[in-house]
């Protein structure tokens, strides 16, 4: 099936997009409007909904094997007691719309493949609209960063908003380390495949060992930000998220890729930019403002 939502940079290589569903947060949880502490009761309070985002997770076909970056939402979402009453975040600032068909074990069987062919399934947080569909590959290899799995584990975990006990059972992830091995401006990488053209990128702000996803292809970088930014105009600005508990880290983070972005061609793509889908087929690379010819 022809899969209008993808583009193969080199030969051997194809990305896809997969949205699986779509999710409304607080307007204030996506531009933290320039706060130097975030305040999630501010956030809580405010009443501006953004309009309904796209979740999006990656399917990189890859030679050494099939990359399946974030995993999505699941549509048990609409089960009463899925989310945790007692959390108000669920309560007053999460609207989130997925079917059946929009999970991503459907949507891989679509593009013909099956769930249990991916190797490896990259976690670049463990919030639930990108573990949601964590279920559907329990036969491949799940890699998060060790901090993350800490922070987002146990009672621990719940309290914070994780949830954890929609894992599969028996659960161990991969966990990754920061290294000592740079990638351009980023002090730390892991090489995920032989071919030295996937790095595990730590990426903290959003959550402590947010993990983004680096492909080498050609000449360009596809950049997989999960949550480093909600879109792309954010990461230029700089503008930190407003739920972030080390806006320091975000903005350092924020930093690093907009030095990438300027040092290398790179398509950006964050886990609810609605417009990541058409820079990815269209492989349109982020044109930094320092390097924007005057109009
Ligand atoms: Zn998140």
């Amino acid at each position: 099936m022809h899969d209008m939502s993808s583009t193969s940079p080199t030969n051997g290589i194809r990305i896809h997009a997969l949205q699986t569903g779509t999710v409304a947060i607080k307007e204030l949880q996506r531009n933290g409007q320039g706060r130097e502490k975030s305040s999630l009761l501010r956030v809580f309070a405010a009443r501006r909904w953004t309009e309904p985002l796209p979740i999006l997770a990656w399917l990189i076909e890859h030679p050494e094997g099939l990359i399946v970056i974030d995993t999505g939402e699941t549509s048990r979402v609409s089960e009463p007691g899925y989310f945790p009453r007692w959390h108000p975040y669920y309560r007053v600032a999460l609207r989130e719309w997925v079917t059946r068909e929009d999970e991503i074990g459907p949507q891989l069987r679509r593009l013909g493949f099956s769930p249990d062919d991916v190797r490896w399934v990259v976690l670049t947080h463990f919030h639930t609209d990108h573990a949601g569909g964590l279920p559907h590959f329990p036969n491949s290899e799940i890699i998060s960063s060790k901090a993350d799995f800490e922070f987002s584990r146990g009672v621990r975990g719940r309290a914070r908003g994780f949830l954890p006990q929609h894992w599969p059972q028996r659960f161990s992830p991969t966990l990754i380390e920061p290294s000592r091995r740079r990638f351009g401006p980023f002090p730390a990488s892991t090489a995920l495949t032989a071919a030295w053209d996937v790095h595990l990128l730590p990426t903290p702000g959003h959550t402590p060992g947010h993990l983004s996803v680096a492909l080498e292809a050609g000449d360009a970088v596809f950049f997989f930000a999960g949550d480093v930014s909600y879109t792309e105009q954010l990461m230029l600005g700089g503008v930190v998220d407003g739920v972030t508990a080390d806006p320091a880290a975000a903005r350092a983070t924020l930093q690093r890729v907009r030095q990438l972005v300027s040092d290398r061609p790179t398509v950006y793509l964050p886990s609810h930019d609605p417009a990541a889908v058409a820079r990815l087929t269209q492989r349109q690379v982020v044109s930094p403002p320092s390097m924007r010819r005057p109009a």
